[in-house]
């Protein structure tokens, strides 16, 4: 039996999309051939891109918007620099809320005057700083929607009419948002939507064509807007899963359907975190991710029986990040309740034991 997979990422990903990907891989498009040897200038790999691209725009109400969903390489972590690059002329604004904003504000910093409005690194990234002020001036402000390492999310965004740019790797197709708000969200795949390889970008083609510096044609934006995401050869295997994951996300009922899920999921862990007296919770109770649950045990002498016991019942990926420790559930789309149900009965079990 698969196991109950709380991996921070690489992600779990639907069991028919593993199917499908994995018949794929043997032979694509009953053509016998597989996916990873056919020409990505194919008709049908075009397709999937197509489809892929199409899927992402419509799943988030960003069809026909202005918008265009592009599938890059280099990760999440390439569009720190890709952003700045593109869009940072003279000042940026940025919310400091954990490793992965700080990580984006070192690399915009290469790029002109970066203003941090605010920062919850003092406290560990414990909570997401609410009263701050994004210079009017400023070329763009960036944040992080999710923090997968510490635990947190932003429950809303500011309203600002400095264009909004967002990190939503780790939360994204996971709920509700007006995602017509922001002016650029990136992803990278292998968080809620596929395996690593891919990075999604959906950029409202407005806000591009604004710095004066020349921008070298793989990390402009506008090569690849142009393009289709085909300038260079783009990952066909992360791509293809990337959009069966969001056939299957259209298929169940979006992401409305999906973020009740996840809602039950959350409330299910935490409601257990806060009544189990074992058990205690990292982050600030209103800034909780919906995503990452973030939880430490407050007797040292029974983590090992715990880890025991959630080895035991089948669980994988529960060990919190390196750098805070503890325990880290992370409930992304395809997570069934029933593995957050396993969970929590282990939790109870620990209790019954202690
Ligand atoms: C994992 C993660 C990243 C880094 O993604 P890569 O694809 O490994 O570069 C960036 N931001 C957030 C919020 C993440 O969770």
């Amino acid at each position: 039996m698969k196991k109950h997979n709380f991996s921070a990422g690489p992600c779990i990903l639907p069991d028919e999309v593993l199917k499908k990907a994995s018949d794929a891989i043997i032979n694509f498009n009953n053509d016998n051939l597989s996916l990873i040897e056919i020409s990505h200038r194919s008709k049908p790999f075009v397709n999937v891109i197509e489809n892929a691209r199409n899927l992402a725009l419509e799943l988030l109400g960003l069809e026909n918007k202005g918008y265009d969903a592009l599938f890059l390489q280099g990760g999440a972590s390439s569009q720190f620099l890709m952003t700045a690059y593109n869009l940072l002329d003279k000042k940026a604004a940025y919310l400091n809320t954990g490793t992965w904003s700080s990580k984006a504000i070192k690399e915009a910093s290469l790029f002109g005057d970066l203003v941090e409005v605010a920062s919850s690194k003092k406290e560990n990234f414990s909570y997401i700083p609410k009263k701050y002020e994004i210079p009017l001036d400023a070329d763009y402000f960036h944040c992080t929607s999710n923090n997968t390492i510490y635990g947190t999310q932003m429950k809303s965004f500011p309203k600002t009419q400095v264009p909004l740019v967002c990190d939503m790797s780790s939360d994204i197709f996971s709920r509700q948002l007006n995602f017509s708000e922001f002016d650029l969200i990136y992803a990278g795949a292998q968080k809620n939507m596929g395996p690593a390889g891919t990075t999604l970008v959906v950029i409202k083609k407005n806000i591009l064509g604004k710095v004066k510096r020349k921008i070298p044609s793989m990390l402009n934006y506008k090569t690849h807007i142009e393009k289709d995401s085909m300038f260079n050869t783009p990952s066909v295997f992360a791509v293809y899963v990337s959009m069966l994951t969001l056939e299957w996300l259209k298929k169940i009922g979006g992401i409305s359907f999906i973020e009740k899920v996840n809602q039950k999921k959350s409330t299910l862990l935490y409601n257990e975190i806060d009544r189990n007296p074992l058990f205690s919770g990292i982050v600030n109770v209103e800034d909780r991710s919906h995503m990452n649950a973030t939880f430490t045990i407050k007797n040292d002498s029974l983590a090992k029986k715990f880890d025991e016991l959630w080895k035991e019942a089948g669980i994988n990926g529960l060990n919190g990040h390196r750098s805070i420790g503890g325990y880290r559930a992370s409930m992304y789309n395809a997570l069934p309740l029933y593995s957050v149900q396993v969970l929590v009965d282990v939790m109870q079990e620990l209790e019954k034991k202690a």
